[in-house]
């Protein structure tokens, strides 16, 4: 019997529709591999089986998708408001409809629970329905002449062509947050997601085929990152750049945008403390501080790191958090298991030496705290308690199944412990007293402020982190902005 060949052929689990597994990167409206023919190959985290190979483009072929870019971008830009929103609610129908192969093509290639993949979607396509709303509304602010005899006007016009780059934690999300805003601005895109969750942005680019985009306005480019990001980097007809991934990244595409002065929209790393006062219900903030800290297997950046616990309530809270970790179940995504595979070897690593050293430094092991027998990529979730504040955990992400508990005295103490970082993504507070939230809200140095519960994003709300967790927004109306210019025209009457 033959080989079977197809990209679909290693997938444990068959699609419905086998032909949103595409391998080759996606440029002017084709399927386009490398010129030199090089791959890349995809791995299933839970059990490092080999999912297929896409194509890693050169930087030569890399620069193709900009051209294609900025070809459409003229007749994108120039089509009525409401016929660009056309083509976005064509997309959001067609991810929606193929919601179970997307997730079920997710979580074979990040790893993450099927449910956790489902919702994902959900979200992801929240953002396509939202833009493909605010599409038709780009230009509402009015200004009112200062001038004698003259009118004024203010417009908003797309930028050009916009560059967007994604991790693997939310393969699909990220994408969709930008490239929606983007595009509904006027915009064209080109796209480079990470190279171990490529196939799901790969799917986008063939639904976004089936919506009828127009060629060259929504391109995926697959390949090593530092070599075809470069060249847009670079490139003088990409305007604006938007990153979501590491602070260390993010610093070096900052660097790198400066020479042609680009926009910059940055959604960097998180530390994201969890406060709980003593007037909280211990129950349902242990309920939430679990959602917090182990969704996506912690492999978030809103994941809850810091946990600091009011000294009353401190040991019921870490008995009753610990006894909740140790029951999450721990497996393959496909078994939508509680806790999945972490994404590579170095992030298991980073557990391990996270573990180590908090206990070195005279932190507690209530549960877990060493590699889980599901497979190499697997970590025990665990519960540290009395984590000085000089243990690594308290001062980088640890991306991972790992919490770190420790106590406080005061508001004051609190707050300042939790704005003491160089991150400012998330906070999450718990307490029931009103004037206490309104303080540490506006106290609390981060761009998300969660008040008694965990889940808060959405399509048209913002977000995005302070200091250096990021610069813009993005979702709401603000997700647009650095996909536009603003352009103010003063005519005289006479
Ligand atoms: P990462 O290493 O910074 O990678 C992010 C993206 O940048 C990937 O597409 C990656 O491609 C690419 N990249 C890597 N090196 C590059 C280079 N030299 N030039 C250009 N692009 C490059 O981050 P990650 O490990 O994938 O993601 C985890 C980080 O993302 C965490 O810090 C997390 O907090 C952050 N994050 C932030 C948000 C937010 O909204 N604030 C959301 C999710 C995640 P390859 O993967 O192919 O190398």
């Amino acid at each position: 019997m033959s080989k079977d060949h197809s990209p679909t052929a290693n997938l444990p689990r068959k699609l419905s529709d086998p032909s949103l597994l595409q391998s080759q990167s996606h440029i002017g409206g084709e399927w386009t591999g490398a010129s030199g023919g090089e791959t890349l190959a995809v791995t299933n985290p839970a059990d490092g089986s080999h999912l297929g190979d896409v194509s890693a483009l050169s930087a030569e072929d890399s620069t193709l998708a900009v051209d294609a870019a900025h070809k459409a971008f003229p007749n994108w830009a120039g089509l009525l408001p409401q016929e660009r929103a056309a083509f976005l609610r064509k997309w959001f129908e067609e991810i929606s409809k193929n919601r179970e192969d997307l997730a079920l093509i997710m979580t074979l290639e990040q790893g993450k629970p099927l449910s956790e993949a489902r919702g994902e979607i959900d979200y992801g396509a929240s953002f396509v329905e939202f833009y493909a709303e605010e599409a038709k509304r780009p230009n509402i602010e009015g200004v009112t002449s200062h001038l004698p005899d003259a009118e004024v006007e203010v417009w908003r016009e797309p930028v050009g062509v916009a560059a967007l780059i994604t991790p693997w934690n939310f393969p699909l999300a990220m994408l969709t947050r930008k490239a929606a805003a983007a595009l509904a601005a006027g915009c064209t895109v080109v796209a480079h997601p990470s190279g171990e969750t490529p196939y799901s942005a790969l799917a986008l680019a063939e639904l976004a085929k089936r919506a009828g985009f127009p060629a060259g306005i929504f391109n995926v480019v697959t390949g090593s990152a530092p070599v075809v990001v470069e060249p847009w980097m670079s490139d003088k007809r990409v305007k604006a750049v938007s990153f979501t991934g590491s602070t260390e990244i993010g610093k070096l595409l900052y660097r790198q945008g400066a020479e042609t002065v680009k926009r910059l929209v940055m959604e960097l790393g998180g530390h994201a403390p969890f406060i709980m006062f003593g007037d909280t219900d211990i129950e349902s903030a242990v309920d939430e501080a679990i959602k917090a800290k182990f969704a996506t297997s912690g492999q978030d950046c809103l994941g809850a790191n810091r946990f600091f616990i009011e000294k009353p309530v401190y040991d019921e809270f870490c008995k009753q958090f610990a006894e909740r970790t140790a029951a999450l179940t721990v497996g393959p995504g496909l078994d939508d298991c509680d806790i999945g595979p972490l994404m590579h070897e170095k992030a298991v690593a980073k557990q391990e030496e996270h573990v180590a050293d908090a206990l070195a430094k005279g932190a507690r092991l209530l549960v877990g705290g060493k590699r889980h027998d599901a497979g190499s990529l697997f970590f025990e979730p665990t519960v540290l308690a009395d984590v000085p504040a000089d243990a690594l955990i308290m001062q980088e992400e640890t991306f991972g199944p790992v919490a770190a508990i420790a106590s406080f005295d005061d508001e004051a103490e609190v707050l300042q412990r939790a704005n003491d970082t160089e991150y400012g993504l998330v906070a999450y507070l718990h307490t029931q007293d009103p004037r206490r939230i309104y303080r540490a809200s506006r106290a609390l140095q981060f761009g998300m402020v969660a008040v008694n519960r965990t889940k808060v994003t959405g399509a048209p709300v913002p977000f995005g982190g302070m200091k250096q967790s990021g610069l813009g927004r993005e979702g709401s109306r603000l997700g647009m902005e650095a996909f536009t210019e603003i352009k103010y025209v003063c005519r005289d009457w006479a």
